[in-house]
């Protein structure tokens, strides 16, 4: 091979259909595509991650499953051109390296080097949500939007800031913990030591946790966002707790990054107008001089951060 670089258009010819290989790695799934340029994808499997096997076995799987994907696209006549892979916690995207996943276990590990080898192709590693964030920003809810934030809004709280539709890490690639701003100082202990977190308010793990059920049965979020919309005056506190937080989480966010749109994400979008309503309520009443964001859902659901993977592969083709 002349050259790291290869351009896709100039490998496509009679009979030749390219695809790239795409891996999100969760704490308990792997989803793994292949992918067609700009960004369809063509096979989708899920697989489980069994982290609790251990950081090296979970690295063998991701290796496997996207080796695995390589051969099948070979065996259907596609010629799979490179590899991404996108995978939570601290994640240096320049260099390659998984420093650092409580879910995972990894620590500094060469991710992105294992898999070029084992693959034999031109290899990218990304963050999960960032992945996410850019394939929103170039495929989904802000499609084309040069500046954009992408919030998932799950058991915890992660963020992404899209610029051009790329991802910025941050100097150790950590940026985007919007989860951990505090926005109720003295409030709820966080796991991460501090207090008053926006996580610990908005997340939907806590929403689900602040909902007092009188059986002491596990109740969603969800759940909670539909006995709001009934009235129940409990889930009201709760859903509006959560969303005046979100809100005054969203604000700083805009106040630092001045974006045109704002993508929800993650389990708690779905609650849809009963979360979007309420929130561009709260945070129009906070703005002041910022220009106010448009707030959306977003589009890809659970396959943004596989998609975000397979644009980083994209990427390095040029
Ligand atoms: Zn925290």
């Amino acid at each position: 091979m002349p050259s790291k670089r290869i351009c896709a258009a100039d490998r496509e010819g009679p009979g030749i259909v390219t695809v790239v290989v795409a891996l999100d790695v969760g704490g308990t799934g792997i989803k793994a595509a292949l992918v067609r340029p700009p960004g369809e994808i063509v096979r989708l499997e899920r697989h489980a991650t069994g982290a609790r096997r251990g950081p090296e076995a979970v690295i063998e799987t991701i290796l496997a499953v996207a080796g695995g994907l390589a051969d099948t696209a070979r065996a259907a006549g596609e010629t799979p051109l490179a590899v991404g892979l996108a995978v939570p916690g601290v994640v240096d995207e320049a260099n390659g390296t998984a420093v650092w996943s409580a879910n995972l276990g990894f620590r500094d590990v060469p991710l992105r080097e294992l898999a070029a080898q084992r693959l034999n192709l031109p290899a990218a590693l990304g963050h999960d949500v960032r992945a996410g964030g850019a394939a929103e920003a170039r495929l989904g809810a802000a499609r084309g939007v040069r500046h954009v934030l992408f919030v998932a809004v799950g058991t915890g709280i992660a963020a992404a800031h899209v610029v051009d539709g790329r991802a910025g890490g941050g100097a150790h690639g950590a940026a985007g913990e919007l989860g951990h701003v505090v926005v109720r100082p003295g409030g709820t202990p966080c796991f991460c030591g501090n207090r008053g977190c926006l996580e610990t308010v908005a997340s939907a793990a806590a929403i689900a946790r602040a909902y007092p059920t009188v059986t002491g049965d596990p109740i969603t979020a969800a759940d909670v966002a539909a006995r709001a919309a009934e009235g129940d005056e409990a889930a009201v506190r709760v859903w509006r707790d959560a969303t005046a937080a979100l809100a005054d989480g969203l604000l700083t966010a805009q106040a630092l990054y001045d974006v045109a749109d704002m993508v929800i994400g993650g389990g708690l979008a779905e609650a849809g107008e009963a979360l979007f309503a309420p929130l561009r309520a709260a945070l129009r009443e906070r703005i002041t001089f910022h220009r106010e964001p448009r707030l959306l859902p977003a589009a890809l659901g659970d396959r943004a951060g596989c998609l975000g993977a397979a644009l980083l592969a994209l990427d390095l083709l040029g």
